[in-house]
């Protein structure tokens, strides 16, 4: 078993080697991921300039400038002569809940692996502020469900959104197949001035959940459980379909 291991908070960054670490003994790893903090990134890949994929260490790469997306596409499109088997993409330094998952670049590393045939996996520890960054415990979590999926392989092509209670790893209360909720809409721009007066901007921060019951990812991390969320990539709104066509008929 070939894991490739990536992330979207660089190749530095605490969760990242946690993960490394918790997944050694289930197979071999190489890890792959951006040099510095890409959280946010998406699934942009880097199309304007090349990439230089740089060993750090042995089965340590990381990639300046890069995306998450760029490393998972490039480690798995040819740098490497081996072919993985699965991709890890963690442990994510903040919760991707409902909408985060479009946004993440946690996730998107994830999902750029879903040519592989074998699920991909995306872990995200929900840190608050003062939550105590229980990191260990959350790889403890990745490396049981990793061993899950090689006893019991699932269907092919599909990932799974992975979001662990900020919790030392005695108080997790379990662990729920979920949905994706949602959150209200984002809080306002922050303004700032440069040292000349003029104003710049940080995006503000995600909203609170609003579709979070009972049954979502949401609800099931707040009650202490580990949410588990089958992602799909066809963004189709099938149940909206024959209205458009209908929407469309003066048209055709
Ligand atoms: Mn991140």
């Amino acid at each position: 078993m070939k894991i490739l291991v990536s992330n979207d908070d660089g190749y530095r960054a605490e969760g990242i080697l946690r993960l490394n670490e918790a997944l050694k003994p289930l197979g071999s790893t190489v890890l792959v991921a951006p040099d510095r903090n890409r959280s946010g990134a998406s699934n942009s890949l880097t199309l304007d300039v090349p990439l230089r994929v740089l060993e750090s260490e042995p089965d340590v790469y990381y990639v300046p400038g890069g995306t998450p997306t760029d490393c998972v596409h490039l480690a798995i499109s040819g740098v490497f002569a081996d072919e993985f088997d699965l991709v890890c993409s963690g442990i994510n330094d903040g919760a991707n809940l409902g909408d985060d998952t479009l946004y993440s670049g946690t996730v998107a590393a994830a999902i750029e692996g879903r040519f592989l045939g074998l699920p991909t996996i995306a872990f995200s520890l929900c840190v608050e502020q003062g939550s105590g960054r229980h990191f260990g415990a959350a790889a403890r979590v990745a490396r049981s469900l990793v061993a899950r999926l090689l006893e019991a392989p699932l269907e092919r092509g599909f990932t799974l959104n992975v979001n662990i209670p900020d919790l030392p790893y005695e108080q997790l209360r379990g662990i729920r197949a979920t949905r994706l909720g949602g959150r209200h809409r984002s809080e306002a721009a922050i303004a700032v001035a440069d040292p000349r007066g003029r104003p710049m901007y940080w995006i503000g921060p995600a909203g609170v959940g609003q579709d979070a019951g009972e049954g979502t990812d949401f609800h099931a991390v707040a009650q202490g459980y580990v949410s588990v969320t089958p992602l799909q990539i066809d963004l189709t709104r099938h149940s909206a379909l024959q209205t458009v066509a209908d929407w469309l008929k003066p048209l055709v």
